[in-house]
């Protein structure tokens, strides 16, 4: 099994790890609605994307509908 040669000090594994943060991704505002959704991607709250709906939004499921 292979073993370490030498001890990796705190410091040393600090300065390893000190690119390892992840950066948030660049909201920006849906055409749509102004929610803020990820660039290229389908607004999650009006399912629009470049100014058409592409994923059918459903406007409330109500789930105690069969309880009553
Ligand atoms: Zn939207």
């Amino acid at each position: 099994m292979a073993v370490p040669q030498n001890k990796v000090t705190k410091s040393r594994r600090n300065m390893r790890r000190a690119h390892d943060s992840l950066t948030a991704d660049n909201p920006a505002e849906c055409s749509n609605c102004g929610e803020l959704k990820r660039p290229h991607h389908v607004c999650p709250a009006c399912g629009h994307y470049a100014d058409r709906e592409v994923v059918a939004m459903v406007d409330e499921i109500d789930l105690d509908e069969d309880a009553a």
